[in-house]
């Protein structure tokens, strides 16, 4: 009887551990820290995609509805330069790089999504950002270095996470407000095309 109940209480454990990593994994994906945003970007030949995601308080100081004029006017403006991914990132002339479609949204969080989570400014609730670029580069094997232009246009923004892949690999890294270069040359070769 006492490995029986070994056994059940085993099983139980196990039961709960990873719904329980899980759930975290999932609040750690869902909240977003000020001051930081997520940038993606796939090299697949020709092409590259770019995903941005930011907290509304980096880009336009807030995480609610627009309210009043001068709000509505930031949102406006931010929209605009998030929409042009020229304004945002300093691409290398020599990659022959051209917008084929670009995507610039704010949303608002739903409530239900941060409970339990410890936010200064958790009654407000929370915003972001959802940015996406397609480009086609001529010559993708020149792209090691991408400029950006975000901490200029965005002087909030502190950091950027960028995940980058490429049909040579993949890698991370934290971009800070002083640097102004995304190194991409791990995942660069000379012949991407
Ligand atoms: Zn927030």
């Amino acid at each position: 009887m006492q490995n029986m109940k070994f056994l059940v209480v085993l099983s139980t454990l196990s039961f709960i551990l990873p719904a329980t990593l899980a759930a975290q994994t999932e609040r750690q994906h869902d909240a977003h820290e000020h001051g930081v945003s997520e940038l993606k970007i796939a090299i697949d030949g020709n092409l590259l995609q770019i995903e941005l995601e930011a907290p509304g308080s980096d880009i336009v100081g807030f995480e609610h509805e627009a309210e009043g004029d001068e709000q509505k006017k930031a949102l406006q403006t931010a929209l605009s330069n998030l929409g042009d991914p020229m304004r945002i990132f300093d691409f290398p002339e020599a990659a022959g790089c051209s917008v084929t479609a670009s995507k610039a949204a704010f949303e608002l969080e739903h409530e239900e999504e941060h409970e339990g989570e410890k936010h200064e400014d958790e009654e407000e609730g929370h915003a972001e950002f959802h940015v996406s670029y397609s480009l086609t580069c001529t010559s993708p094997e020149r792209l090691t270095n991408i400029g950006l232009k975000f901490f200029d246009l965005f002087p909030n923004a502190k950091e950027i996470e960028v995940a980058a892949v490429s049909g040579n690999g993949q890698m991370a890294a934290e971009i800070k407000q002083d640097e102004r270069i995304i190194d991409l040359s791990p995942i660069i070769t000379p012949n991407m095309n």
